[in-house]
């Protein structure tokens, strides 16, 4: 688990080529997994972060962007070693989720219980 006073956290992909620098006031706010077509696949834990509190600090051009169906949500990987970093919400576009599991100093099977978000079925921008 993170400690509560260190708001600045490091993200990094696999290969070190993409970093990410989160402020996370709260800690890990909305964590969550999904059910919808891409996180289904990817199944990472994710987190929230305001667009404002992420800032890439390397790996600009490595990092590569992917859209579908609405392109609305934009998911970002690294392309030199595929790694989902973030992404920005369809559902709240004001706000990146995050793969927690490329944060430092999180051990990811302490998150084994995170629930699943009913995106596939239930996602509020599909809800009319
Ligand atoms: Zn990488």
């Amino acid at each position: 688990m993170i400690e509560g006073n260190e708001i600045h956290r490091k993200l990094t992909c696999h290969c070190g080529a993409v970093e990410l620098e989160l402020t996370l006031p709260k800690g890990l706010e909305k964590l969550r997994r999904c059910n919808c077509s891409i996180c289904s696949r990817r199944n990472a834990v994710v987190a929230s972060v305001d667009l404002e509190n992420l800032r890439i600090v390397k790996g600009h051009n490595d990092l590569k962007e992917y859209t579908f169906n609405t392109h609305e949500a934009k998911h970002f990987f690294c392309s030199r070693c595929g790694i989902y970093t973030h992404h920005q919400r369809r559902s709240v576009p004001t706000e990146y989720g995050f793969n927690i599991a490329c944060l430092e100093g999180v051990k990811i099977e302490d998150y084994i219980n995170v629930p699943y978000f009913d995106g596939k079925n239930n996602h509020p921008k599909d809800i009319q």
